[in-house]
């Protein structure tokens, strides 16, 4: 879904003294070892806790950073792609002749930089937005407004998008979906409890704090806050929670536009796109018709002056990055320190990188790329997902639950699945956004309205399968059921997850389990609704469909009593449902990977490096890839947004449930890691 990104991403905060002209901070970080004996606590025996024995040493070593909110293996690379990044931008910079895709990034860097400027402008980037929003006079305008928002990139009200037809994944379609919340859940607007009753009224005072700082007087903020939440308060009511939206059904509703305009006609939803900027369309997936029809009576009940409250709300909210100091401060005290726990902002250069990325990220990948990740890279890991899919293979044909007839479909989705390696095949054409060396603002939002465009322009087409969502320098892999494929940036092929220099058993246990994981993510409780074309239809018979449920529901039970976090505010467990996709994932992927494992290890001789055995370095390396600390307040956003499970649980809950696990460490029956009722899906 396209957004604004720097509304949206959780790094924020203030800026410092660093400008462009200043000479660039010492050089990266070492590079992270693969496989890393200084990690290990050996006090801890792994059959107690295993996650504790990989990471003990790392996690007492490498407290969270003051200006970060988790710190991870995976944030430790991220910051060193980071340093990388910088490099390659601060070489566009220099004076002499630059590629075009040079001169974008260097431009766009340029300006993030140049704070000077950003404070000389003041609020003068923010205020024809806010006359527009004030100039509104009718329901029609308001409507036309939201689609101006949503044209460039800023989040208001409702949401629409391109997504491939659920049914017919070879063509995409538009959406229309909740939306309009600012707060990471609507779980944080409904719920009564201490802490969420503590966080409204921080809220509050944020917003009015941003209010006063774009020019609205003292008197009136309080009474602008109180509408501000009143109405998300509404929104959030109307809004389907995370773990409905996981099972397609539910999202699932085909309707035509006469249709959901009857259902929900203060929307005016033709007047809508006719100024949202999107292509005429035959298609349209309503995700969650039920909210279209809610707020289609508070469009009534409340008042126009309200609306335009709220809407002026969400312009300020969505500029707050691109603005002077003072809105970058107040930003980050709420949603950094307070939301996510982190004590300061990253450096400015570093937040202006990672905007770069989070902007222009397929040419700032380009260069990435052509400076890290040669064409073996694909060869090397691309040797890893056929072997990885093999063992699937293998898996899938000696579950015993699951008959012949479900096993047949199972292939041929397993055979269908396509592999995207490191970068895309084409590289995108920014030529039509404008970027300037001293318009921050403006570079933000012709970034973000190209993209929006971009994502529009798809609608009523074939699908574009060789899209990528994750820029190449991103530390993540994804695997998407409509498309039916899983992809790696090349942000991740490299150490801690894979070094040409470490054995098998240390990469298979690596980005071996992250490859096994996303093949899984084709079969868990989500991925296994749609098939092989990547189209929403249940290929199971109904007696293996219920077998999957039963196993699924075992892993549920299993997670929902790990403890997220337990602070002076209470404690909090793991969403099982929410988290059921990826926990399917870790365990499968485990299990995938130690086979292809295997498989190799069967003609050597197995060695032991370091006083361990290749199986027991392989878990060790699995275990380490998610060595990391966290804020208590970090952790309770995640336990209700984020559909992972924390490090500790990606290891303890996998490992409990693999005999091989058990037999490798010699683990006993009545440890902590040997689960009494051992789960397993695949
Ligand atoms: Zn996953």
């Amino acid at each position: 879904m396209p957004i604004r990104t720097l509304s949206v991403v959780i790094i924020l905060g203030a800026v410092t003294s660093l400008v462009a002209q200043t000479p660039v901070p010492s050089a990266a970080p070492k590079p992270i070892p693969s496989f890393d004996l200084n990690a290990i606590d050996k006090s801890i025996d792994p059959c107690v806790d295993f996650y504790k024995h990989a990471c003990g040493n790392w996690m007492k070593n490498n407290p969270v950073p003051p200006d970060k909110a988790r710190w991870g293996r995976f944030d430790e690379l991220y910051d060193n792609n980071v340093y990388i990044l910088r490099e390659l931008l601060v070489q566009a910079q220099a004076p002499g002749q630059h590629s075009a895709t040079e001169k974008l990034v260097g431009d766009f860097y340029t300006s993030c930089m140049d704070e000077a400027t950003l404070e000389s402008k003041g609020t003068a980037p923010l205020k024809p937005q806010l006359a527009q929003v004030d100039n509104i006079k009718t329901r029609a305008d308001l409507i036309k407004q939201v689609a101006y928002m949503h044209r460039n990139g800023m989040p208001a009200l409702f949401a629409f998008y391109s997504q491939p037809d659920m049914h017919d994944s070879l063509q995409t379609i538009a959406y229309l979906d909740q939306g309009g919340l600012t707060l990471p859940d609507r779980d944080y607007y409904i719920k009564d409890d201490a802490k969420s009753v503590e966080t409204r009224q921080k809220y509050r005072e944020h917003v009015q704090k941003m209010f006063e700082l774009a020019g609205d007087k003292p008197d009136v903020v309080a009474a602008e806050a109180t509408t501000v939440l009143a109405i998300e308060a509404n929104l959030a009511q109307a809004s389907m929670d995370r773990t409905e939206r996981r099972d397609p059904k539910n999202r699932d509703h085909k309707m035509t536009l006469t249709e959901i305009a009857a259902a929900a006609p203060n929307f005016d939803l033709a007047s809508y796109l006719a100024s949202n900027g999107s292509p005429k369309f035959s298609n349209l997936n309503v995700g969650n018709p039920q909210f279209f029809k809610q707020v289609n009576e508070h469009l009534n009940t409340v008042t126009l002056a309200d609306w335009k409250t709220y809407l002026r709300w969400k312009t300020i909210n969505a500029n707050a990055q691109v603005l002077t100091k003072a809105f970058f401060d107040e930003d980050f005290a709420f949603n950094g320190k307070y939301l996510y726990g982190q004590q300061q902002p990253e450096p400015r250069w570093k937040r202006c990188v990672k905007a770069t990325d989070q902007n222009l990220g397929m040419a700032l990948g380009q260069l990435y790329v052509d400076k890290t990740f040669g064409p073996e890279g694909k060869e090397r890991t691309l040797k890893m997902v056929k072997a990885i899919e093999k063992a699937m293979q293998q898996d899938i044909s000696e579950l015993t639950w699951m008959s012949d007839t479900t096993k047949k479909q199972a292939y041929e989705k397993l055979n269908a699945i396509v592999n995207n390696i490191g970068y895309p095949d084409e590289w995108r054409d920014y030529s039509s956004v404008t970027i300037t060396t001293d318009d921050y603002a403006g570079n933000v939002e012709s970034a973000s309205a190209f993209e929006v465009k971009r994502q529009y322009n798809k609608i009523d087409k074939p699908t574009d399968r060789k899209d990528w969502t994750m820029t190449p320098p991103t530390v993540n892999a994804y695997y998407r059921p409509p498309m039916n494929d899983i992809n790696f940036p090349a942000g991740i092929l490299q150490p801690p997850f894979y070094a040409t220099s470490m054995d098998d058993a240390v990469n298979y246990g690596a980005i071996g389990v992250v490859i096994g994981h996303e093949l899984t993510h084709g079969f868990d409780d989500q991925g296994r609704k749609f098939d092989a074309q990547g189209n929403f239809r249940d290929w199971w018979t109904p007696e293996d469909g219920k077998q999957f449920e039963e196993r699924a529901g075992c892993i549920d039970k299993e997670y929902s009593n790990f403890v997220a976090v337990k602070d002076a505010q209470g404690e909090v467990k793991l969403k099982g449902k929410l988290t059921l996709g990826e926990n399917t994932a870790d365990n499968g992927g485990l299990k995938l990977a130690y086979m292809a494992l295997s498989e190799i290890l069967k003609n050597a001789s197995a060695q032991s490096v370091d006083g361990y055995t290749p199986q027991q370095r392989f878990f060790l390396a699995y275990g380490q890839v998610w060595c990391q600390n966290v804020t208590d307040q970090e952790a309770r956003k995640r336990a209700v947004t984020d559909p992972h499970s924390p490090g500790q649980w990606r290891v303890n809950g996998a490992v409990q449930n693999s005999a091989t696990f058990q037999q490798v460490f010699g683990c006993k029956q009545g440890q902590p890691m040997v689960s009494a009722n051992a789960c397993r899906v695949w």
